[in-house]
């Protein structure tokens, strides 16, 4: 029996093994991921981890004994190469490696600049993995000037982290605003407001013509309006692309990620596969989510269904986001929306979004409570009432009677 083997070793990775294991499956399991360290959460190290305020050991998401005391083979710091679908293997540096079903939990990439503009000078920083945080952290001290490009949650959450470190940030969005692909301008103008306040320099619909360096080293940008910024250092983020290659390879069908059916199998009947590397249908739409929880959820599934659940996946978007101390904190989807209700009670804050008068999603701004209440509310398919939300004088909870 060559049992299954599950290729990329992050949330997603994890969790589907974890799965596996207490569902009852017992045959062997092996999971194989190119990072040389164990499978470990990625959120803080845009936020926590980056600050400095976080031990190595709690990024982990299991200790090592877990996966040995669960008979789970861990093979780390190489890549698979290919998957050979006809004669179920996969080749793994001078390895070939059988298995009756396989898992792709390959996650994404962040996208880079290219080299032609500067792209792969010294001192240009992804923030994607362990090594790429390592690496920029001695650039994190006092004074020094860092240029983060893209003002997506990555970036926002990193030029926070800087700003309290005490460097000079400047932020550019070469889109009108930042946070444009994800978040309404109700949201993006508090979240401008509150790095302002702290001392980052936001720049929007401004791209960046050129990074430009000495000696193969950053010392600048020039920019779209014909600007030039003299920098130490830069963090690029400026979003990923579904990690995909190795089952394009294979011959499988990718569109926007491995589409994968409604139980999380690809185009070939024994893979299967989970996390950001995916796209699935949801509400009619193919889509793809770059999350945590749908890392875990979809994964769970998919080790269910590895084992013959016969489950479809139905996924509860979340989502959150950490900068200085305001916590954001997202309850479902909010493709399409056509009306923005704010809710203000004091410091907290909150903006639900409505799709042909149907509530869909709602951003919670450091208030749990609003979190809490809108997420139930998708949960049981319920319709607040606009007005009612928009009153502070509204207690949340009567809403979900
Ligand atoms: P990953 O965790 O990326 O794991 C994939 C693994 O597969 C990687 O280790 C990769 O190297 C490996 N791999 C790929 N190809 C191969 C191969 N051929 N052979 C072997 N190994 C391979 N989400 C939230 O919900 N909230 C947040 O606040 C949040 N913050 C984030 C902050 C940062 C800085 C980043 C980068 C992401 C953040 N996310 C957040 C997103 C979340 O971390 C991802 O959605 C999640 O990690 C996806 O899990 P995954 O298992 O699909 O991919």
């Amino acid at each position: 029996m060559a049992g299954i083997v599950v290729v990329g070793a992050g949330q997603a990775g994890s969790a589907l093994v974890a799965k596996l294991r207490a569902s009852g499956y017992e045959g062997p399991v092996t999971l194989i991921g190119d990072e040389p360290v164990l499978p470990y959460q990625r959120p803080p190290l845009s936020k926590k981890y980056l600050l400095g305020d976080m031990e190595l050991e709690r990024l982990f998401l299991r200790p090592e004994s877990f996966y040995a005391d669960k008979g789970i083979t861990l093979r780390l710091g190489q890549a698979v190469t290919a998957i050979d679908p006809a004669a179920r293997t996969v080749t793994l540096g001078d390895e070939v490696i059988a298995y009756d079903q396989l898992a792709l939990t390959t996650g994404s990439e962040p996208r880079a600049l290219p080299a032609a503009i500067g792209g792969d000078l010294a001192g240009v920083y992804a923030v994607r993995r362990l090594s790429d945080i390592d690496a920029m952290a001695p650039e994190f001290a006092a004074g020094r000037r860092l240029l983060v490009v893209g003002g997506g949650y990555i970036g926002l959450e990193a030029a926070a982290v800087a700003a309290q470190k005490g460097l000079n940030v400047t932020l550019i969005e070469a889109a009108p605003r930042i946070l444009g692909r994800v978040a309404a301008p109700e949201t993006a103008d508090f979240m401008r407001d509150l790095h302002r306040r702290h001392g980052v320099t936001i720049h929007e619909g401004l791209g960046l013509t050129r990074l430009v360096g000495k000696n193969g080293r950053i010392t600048g940008a020039e920019l779209a309006d014909g600007s030039r910024l003299d920098v130490d250092f830069a963090i690029v983020g400026i979003g990923i692309t579904p990690g995909t290659s190795l089952a394009e390879a294979a011959g499988l069908t990718v569109d926007n990620g491995i589409a994968v059916d409604e139980q999380g199998r690809t185009s070939d009947p024994a893979i299967w596969a989970a996390g950001d590397c995916t796209s699935f249908v949801y509400k009619g739409n193919r889509i793809r989510l770059e999350s945590v929880q749908n890392a875990i959820d979809q994964a769970e599934n998919v080790a269910e269904n590895m084992l013959g659940a016969g489950k479809p996946y139905a996924p509860m978007p979340w989502f959150w986001s950490d900068q200085y101390d305001m916590k954001l904190q997202i309850a479902g989807l909010n493709t399409g929306y056509d009306q923005i209700v704010t809710r203000i009670v004091g410091e907290a804050r909150s903006h639900w979004y409505f799709a042909g008068g149907r509530f869909v999603a709602v951003d919670a701004l450091n208030d749990p409570r609003a979190y809490m209440v809108g997420k139930r509310l998708l949960e049981m398919g319920k319709e607040p009432d606009p007005a009612a939300l928009a009153n502070p004088e509204t207690d949340l909870k009567t809403l979900l009677k």
